[in-house]
């Protein structure tokens, strides 16, 4: 409600910007093509989006990202300002800049559900780079357009992810590559993680273990299970 609009007010009276891109409302007259629905966690921010690839899409390892999500490393798909069609317009959106760590409208910002604050995306001054793990990818071809290209800021990681991806140092392009860890060490860290779950099984939980044992075999998500 009005509450939360006046929190993202940097500027005086209205806001101009909440009527520009990525907050204008597409009518269902402009012919903005829908490829994608996404949600937060309780609802009440909807987008669509109107473009099938993204311009990239990215793991960031930074400290910020970990922070600001809660997480080891951020997962985030780049998209233009006007690909994005959020049903409610800027409500229930709100609004964290995190150089002037104040809450208020400022590029770039992180931009969350004002109601169950679930990260939404950053916007930056030109583009969008929203959170996927909201966007409803229905078909192997979609969660392929958005898979992850390359890791950023890998040097602040918390966890290796050898996962063959280009790593970059710091911002992706603009920093050394690091390499991932050899193939050798990560049959190494297989082998122990088996011995263990062996240890277990042997103590006597079987439940548990084969319940482990089968999420971390079913792929790459092992890595971000933990
Ligand atoms: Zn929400
Ligand atoms: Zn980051």
């Amino acid at each position: 409600m009005d509450k939360e609009q006046s929190r993202g007010e940097s500027t005086t009276g209205i806001s101009e910007w909440k009527t520009r891109p990525p907050y204008s409302v597409h009518e269902k007259s402009s012919g903005f093509d829908v490829k994608y629905e996404a949600n937060c966690h309780c609802g009440k921010v909807k987008y669509q989006l109107s473009r099938r690839e993204p311009l990239d899409s990215k793991l960031c390892h930074c400290t910020t990202c970990q922070t600001q999500h809660a997480a080891p490393f951020q997962w985030a798909a780049i998209f233009h300002k006007d690909d994005i069609n959020f049903t409610n317009g800027h409500h229930d959106l709100e609004w964290y800049d995190p150089t002037e760590k104040s809450i208020e409208h400022k590029l770039p910002c992180k931009v969350r559900c004002s109601f169950c604050h679930s990260p939404i995306m950053d916007e930056g001054r030109n583009m969008i780079l929203l959170f996927p793990s909201l966007v409803h990818l229905k078909t192997d071809e979609d969660k392929a357009y958005f898979k992850p290209r390359c890791h950023m800021f890998y040097g602040q990681r918390v966890m290796d992810v050898p996962d063959g991806l280009p790593k970059w140092s710091g911002l992706s392009g603009d920093s050394d590559l690091i390499e991932d860890s050899p193939p050798d060490l990560v049959r190494e860290h297989e082998r122990k993680r088996e011995e263990e779950r062996n240890k277990k099984m042997a103590e006597g939980k079987p439940d548990e273990v084969t319940k482990e044992g089968t999420q971390d075999r079913s792929g790459d998500g092992g890595a971000n299970s933990q």
